[in-house]
C-alpha cells in the first residue's frame, strides 16, 4: 500500500560525513518535506554529523526540529511582525533560536516582543532579490538593535553566476561595518550556494568573519545512488485496445495490462514543480517525440521492464493507473516498481533505512 523511500543507510551516511568533512562549519538545512526524508529524521542526522547549527525555513518548523536537535537553529525566513501567529512564543524565542532580520522597520517591532539577548543575523540583499536589507540600510538596522544580540550576517545567493564575487562584496561591507551590538569573536557569515573551493577562498579572504555554508540539496540529496523509490502493485487487469476505463472512461490506447500502483497526487505523483527547462523549443520536442504524449497521455514516473510507462489517466489521490503493453513481463500484485520522483515534492508513506 506504500510509496516507499529506500535508503542505503551506510552509503548515505558515508556521503553525509564526506560533505560535512569537506565543508567546515556546515549548517545543514532542514525544511519543507525534509528533502523527502522528513524534518525530524534530518534533525537527528544533523546531530549525529556533529553540526553545531542547523537552519530551518520557517518558524513552524521549529516544532519538529528544536526537540530533536541540541544545537542552535537559524530560521531563514526573515522575522516579520506577523510571524508570531505561527508558533508559541516559548519556542519562537527559545535561546537556541537565531532570527533573520531583513528590513529596517522590523527591528523595533522585534525588540518590543523578543526577550533581551535574542539572537539575530542581518540578511543582506543579493542579486536573488528575495529578502535582505540594502547595503545602505545596514547601519540603520544595527543602530536600532538595542539589546538584541547581533551574531552576524546572512546571504542568500543565486545558483548561477559568480557568487563568490557577490558574497565577497557583501563580506567586505560586513567586515568594515563595525556595527554596534555585534557579538564578540568572529561574526558569522551564513551563506548559501557556494562551492567548496569558493567557500575556502571566501574564508581566506575574510578572516574576520566565520563563514558558515547552509547546505540542503547537496548534503541530503547529493548521492542519488544512496536511495531509490518504489510503489507497490495493488491490482492488475487485462485490457483491450479501445476499452474504456477509469474515472474519465477514456479508451485504453493499446492491448496490455492495466496496473494500479500505489502513489498518487497526495504523494505528489504527477505534480511536478515548474521547471525552468520548459522552453518552447523543448516543449515542441517532447510533443514531436510524443507518440501517446501527442494523443494527450502523460508519461508516468513508474518504471516497468526498464521503461517509464504511460498513465492511463491522471493519477488518483493515492494510486495511479498505468499501462503495460502486451509483450512486456508484468509484475505481480504486491511487487514493487521503481518510481522516479522529485524528492522535495514527494510525501512518502515510509522511509526504509537499512
Ligand atoms: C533552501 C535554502 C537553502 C538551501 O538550499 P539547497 O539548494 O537545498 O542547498 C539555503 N538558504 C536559504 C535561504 C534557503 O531558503
Amino acid at each position: 500500500m506504500t510509496l516507499t523511500l529506500h535508503v542505503d543507510g551506510e552509503r548515505w551516511s558515508a556521503h553525509l560525513h564526506a560533505v560535512a568533512g569537506a565543508m567546515p562549519g556546515i549548517v545543514p538545512v532542514i525544511k519543507g518535506n525534509g528533502y523527502g526524508f522528513g524534518n525530524r529524521a534530518l534533525a537527528r542526522r544533523a546531530g549525529e554529523l556533529g553540526a553545531g547549527t542547523v537552519a530551518v525555513g520557517t518558524y513552524t518548523e521549529l516544532v519538529d526540529v528544536l526537540p530533536l536537535f541540541g544545537g542552535d537553529v537559524v530560521v531563514m525566513t526573515p522575522w516579520r511582525p506577523f510571524a508570531a501567529a505561527s508558533v508559541r512564543p516559548e519556542r519562537m524565542y527559545d535561546p537556541r533560536v537565531v532570527h533573520t532580520v531583513s528590513r529596517v522597520e522590523d527591528v523595533a517591532a522585534l525588540r518590543e516582543v523578543a526577550p533581551p539577548g535574542t539572537r539575530v543575523l542581518i540578511e543582506g540583499e543579493t542579486s536573488m532579490a528575495r529578502h535582505g536589507v540594502d547595503r545602505h540600510a545596514l547601519a540603520a538596522v544595527a543602530e536600532d538593535l538595542g539589546d538584541l544580540r547581533l551574531e552576524g550576517f546572512s546571504l542568500h545567493l543565486p545558483m548561477t553566476g559568480d557568487n563568490l564575487a557577490e558574497a565577497d562584496r557583501w563580506a567586505g561591507v560586513f567586515e568594515t561595518s563595525r556595527l554596534r551590538g555585534l557579538a564578540t569573536g568572529a561574526p558569522v557569515l551564513s551563506v548559501s550556494h557556494l562551492r567548496t573551493a569558493e567557500l575556502a577562498a571566501l574564508a581566506e579572504r575574510r578572516p574576520q568573519l566565520s563563514v558558515r555554508p547552509r547546505v540542503g540539496t547537496a548534503l541530503w540529496l547529493g548521492d542519488r545512488g544512496a536511495f531509490r523509490v518504489t510503489g507497490q502493485v495493488l491490482d492488475s487487469h487485462q485490457v483491450e485496445r479501445g476499452e474504456r476505463v477509469g474515472y474519465r472512461q477514456r479508451p485504453v490506447p493499446a492491448h496490455g495490462t492495466l496496473l494500479v500502483v500505489s502513489g498518487g497526487t497526495a504523494h505528489g505523483i504527477g505534480l511536478e514543480a515548474p521547471t525552468s527547462a520548459s522552453t518552447l523549443r523543448q516543449r515542441a520536442t517532447s510533443v514531436a517525440k510524443g507518440g501517446l504524449g501527442a494523443a494527450g497521455f502523460a508519461l508516468s514516473p513508474f518504471t516497468v521492464g526498464d521503461k517509464q510507462r504511460w498513465f492511463v489517466e491522471p493519477p488518483h489521490m493515492q494510486a495511479s493507473m498505468i499501462l503495460v503493453p502486451s509483450g512486456v513481463p508484468v509484475p505481480a500484485v504486491g511487487d514493487e516498481v521503481e518510481v522516479d520522483v522529485r524528492m522535495t515534492t514527494t510525501q512518502f508513506d515510509a522511509v526504509d533505512v537499512r
